[in-house]
């Protein structure tokens, strides 16, 4: 636990203990007028526990003893979030589920600690209890109702019930928010796409693409997977066309399309100068490894290992990666041998230690790091937030 959430967990802790304290002096009649024997006997564990550094059960003991009302709510709910923030949800609905059935609260006080608990259910994974609750507020005006909203469109992306987030997206999809909905629902479409991809319907695959393209033409995603979809069914110039367009839709995602548009070149015939000059403008654009060594492979027959060699270096010298390192060290094992070989061979395996353990991944909303391309961020939940990582250990 980060040292600030301790501190702030032993205030808030404290502050319940004080706040309890100060309700029964009003209680029994002002300051300097209480007997010691009217502090219920959990004032006097809460205290205990706290001092013994028992935090959790001085909770236990400061919530039952004190009451819940407009005064108190938000040292309660304060509770209630550092609770959830320090991922101990059960004890995070025990402080909600605490104040729905003790307090007299306004209606929006009271909805606001339902949307709390229905977001501690979500986190829980009480998917079911979260829905039920989510729906139910879904009925309210205003903010309520577009929290509530929030809350149902994470529990359909957390059971992948794309469909049903789509209806839930297009309801938040109005003013400031439009865009971010949409593109939201142009992946929805993209997963629709790749379920019908998976069970081998490419027509049904097609029709989620249009609705994916119609809600965010500029999604990579979608070209990536039309591409798919018409090398699976043989229509090369088509995949070319659709690869093609990911340079001015977001060219980091170049490097995802280069196997597919591979094969697309490759089985339709195409002259490989259409291939070379695609990639060059690419290049351009983003300075990738993994395009320089498309094209260095795509030029090698013609030009021979050592040319070959020399235009991966000449990259190099610009943009070093360890990744072109070891393709050109791998150029040059094969030509060498005896001691020579040997030492570039040790040289190489150093080089891919070097980079064995590093994510190739980031997520430039909230910094999440991975070996694996996701179009979803399994940490802030945002869509193609995830890139490939360029520098020295990366692209
Ligand atoms: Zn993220």
């Amino acid at each position: 636990m980060m040292m600030e959430d301790w501190l702030l967990y032993l205030l808030i802790v404290a502050a319940i203990g004080i706040g309890w304290w100060l309700g029964r002096r009003e209680l029994s009649g002002g300051p300097g007028n209480v007997p010691p024997e009217t502090l219920g006997p959990n004032y006097y564990n809460g205290l205990n526990y706290l001092l013994n550094e028992e935090p959790d059960r001085a909770v236990a003991a400061f919530i039952q003893e004190l009451e819940v009302n407009q005064d108190t709510l938000e040292t309660h709910l304060a509770l209630g979030g550092l609770l959830r923030r320090r991922g101990e949800l059960e004890k995070a609905v025990t402080v909600h589920e605490n104040i729905l059935a003790h307090a007299q609260l306004e209606k929006s006080a009271m909805l606001n600690v339902k949307l709390e608990l229905a977001r501690d259910y979500l986190l829980a994974g009480l998917l079911d209890r979260a829905e039920e609750l989510s729906l139910t507020l879904s009925q309210e005006s205003g903010e309520i109702r577009q929290q509530a909203h929030r809350i149902t469109l994470e529990i359909y992306e957390r059971e992948k019930e794309w469909r049903q987030a789509i209806e839930v997206a297009k309801l938040l999809a109005v003013g400031d928010d439009c865009k971010q909905y949409e593109k939201a629902i142009s992946h929805y479409y993209c997963e629709i796409a790749e379920d019908w991809l998976n069970r081998k319907d490419p027509e049904k695959a097609r029709q989620a693409i249009r609705e994916a393209i119609g809600h965010d033409a500029v999604n990579a995603r979608a070209s990536l997977i039309l591409g798919r979809i018409d090398v699976s069914e043989g229509l090369y110039r088509e995949a070319i066309a659709a690869l093609t367009r990911i340079k001015d839709q977001e060219a980091v995602y170049v490097p995802e399309s280069l196997s597919q548009l591979k094969i697309a070149h490759e089985k339709g015939g195409r002259p490989p100068e259409e291939l070379r000059s695609y990639l060059e403008e690419c290049l351009k654009v983003v300075p990738s490894i993994s395009i320089v060594l498309a094209l260095a492979t795509s030029m090698r027959d013609e030009i021979g290992d050592e040319a070959m060699a020399k235009y991966i270096a000449n990259h190099l010298k610009h943009n070093p990666t360890i990744r072109g390192l070891t393709q050109l060290i791998d150029l040059h094992v094969d030509n060498t041998s005896g001691v020579a070989k040997q030492n570039l061979t040790i040289l190489r395996s150093f080089a891919e230690a070097l980079v064995a353990d590093k994510p190739a991944y980031r997520c430039h909303e909230c910094g999440y790091e991975g070996k694996k391309m996701f179009w979803h961020c399994p940490s802030c939940k945002d869509w193609a937030t995830i890139k490939p990582i360029f520098g020295l250990e990366g692209e």
